[in-house]
């Protein structure tokens, strides 16, 4: 299975291009069985949205949230690979 890192990277890239079959595969199975890369991904989800649409966004975002995301990042950038 993909790690958290993999994981986190694949959501990003995934808002930017659709990913390969292959690689949505292991996402959703990480995603399944990864509760903080879930959260990550509907974070991504919320500020894809705040990107787009500005003035709609601010009910569904607030500085905590920020934190928890960068938070994760970091926390997973320094995971070893085979944590799971
Ligand atoms: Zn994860």
């Amino acid at each position: 299975m993909i790690n958290c890192h993999s994981a986190s990277r694949l959501i990003s890239k995934s808002r930017e291009y659709p990913l390969p079959l292959l690689k949505r595969f292991s996402l959703f199975i990480h995603l399944k069985a990864c509760d903080a890369c879930h959260n990550f991904l509907r974070h991504v989800e919320i500020f894809s949205r705040v990107a787009k649409n500005p003035e709609d966004s601010n009910q569904d975002i607030d500085e905590a949230m920020k934190m928890r995301i960068l938070n994760h990042l970091r926390h997973h950038q320094n995971t070893p690979p085979n944590h799971l």
